[in-house]
């Protein structure tokens, strides 16, 4: 893994033509940005995805969650071995199969059993694991209200919002406005469901990340000199089936995963895989 010393350093790897689809207004800026850990390499859609291998791994502030979390994952997974599963699955509304506590995760079958190995088709990344685990743990298995809020609004969730938004809206915002088709595709393809009328957008939808916990996606594209829009809200029962982190998980994890996925497919909707969380 190569780590650039410099801002310029990573300046010579981006192709200068300061288009502003990774949202800022120079590839220098970006590239400073990327030096100082604000922004992430793979964020520029015109860097070529074998430069973004050799240099992933250097100044990324997601190392440190990523490394807490791997901390968190495996106590909770360890937490597991004392959980009373049949009462876990009447407390969130799961079903109990073969021992495994199962539920849907992006519309496909995810399960856990009592020693943490995690049964299902898709990749197990700690942002879908660990809020499925806190989910079955310690979620009040509250049904949705309907009533949405921003992630502000939950509890815990002003101190972090500003880092929600960056990582989460403002990157989704970023693979909306490069690849505004394959977005919708995505969102769909994942089991997006339709908003209620009052909430309708450009691009709206409602997705399922764990059954209780839904997110509604409400994104604007840019019109007559207005940026373009993106909200990400909860269920304002979020933070009682979920803690405020895992909520963070989902909802960055989600951003990330939208933006490797367009990144790989960038705008050929039809060679997108079957519904696999990345
Ligand atoms: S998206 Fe890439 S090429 Fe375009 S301005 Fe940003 S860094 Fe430069």
């Amino acid at each position: 893994m190569k780590r650039p010393q410099n801002a310029f350093e990573i300046f010579k790897l981006l192709d200068k033509s300061n288009c502003g689809n990774c949202g800022e207004k120079t590839c220098l800026a970006f590239a400073g940005a990327v030096f100082r850990g604000m922004r992430r390499l793979e964020e520029c859609p015109r860097l070529n995805p074998q430069v973004i291998r050799e240099y992933s791994g250097g100044a990324d502030p997601d190392k440190i969650p990523e490394a807490e979390g791997t901390a968190h994952f495996a106590k909770l997974r360890a937490e597991l071995a004392a959980l009373d599963f049949e009462a876990a699955g009447r407390r969130i509304g799961a079903e109990v199969v073969d021992g495994r506590i199962a539920l849907r995760v992006l519309g496909k079958e995810f399960a856990v059993d009592p020693r943490g190995n995690f049964h299902t088709d898709i990749h197990v990344n700690p942002w879908v694991a660990i809020p499925f685990l806190t989910y079955v743990l310690y979620g009040e298995g509250r049904m949705p209200s309907g009533r949405w809020v921003s992630f502000r609004e939950l509890k815990g969730g002003r101190e972090r919002y500003a880092l929600f938004q960056k990582r989460c809206e403002e990157a989704l915002r970023r693979v909306a406005d490069t690849y505004t088709a394959l977005f919708d595709d995505m969102v769909h393809l994942f089991g997006g469901r339709e908003v209620a009328p009052q909430f309708a957008s450009d691009i709206s939808v409602v997705l399922d990340p764990l059954p209780r916990v839904p997110f509604m996606i409400c994104y604007w594209r840019p019109a007559e000199g207005m940026a373009s829009g993106l909200h990400v809200f909860f269920d304002e029962t979020a933070d009682r089936n979920l803690d405020i982190g895992a909520c963070f998980a989902l909802g960055v994890g989600l951003a990330q995963m939208f933006t490797r996925l367009s990144q790989r497919h960038g705008g050929a909707a039809a060679a997108l895989p079957p519904a696999t969380a990345q």
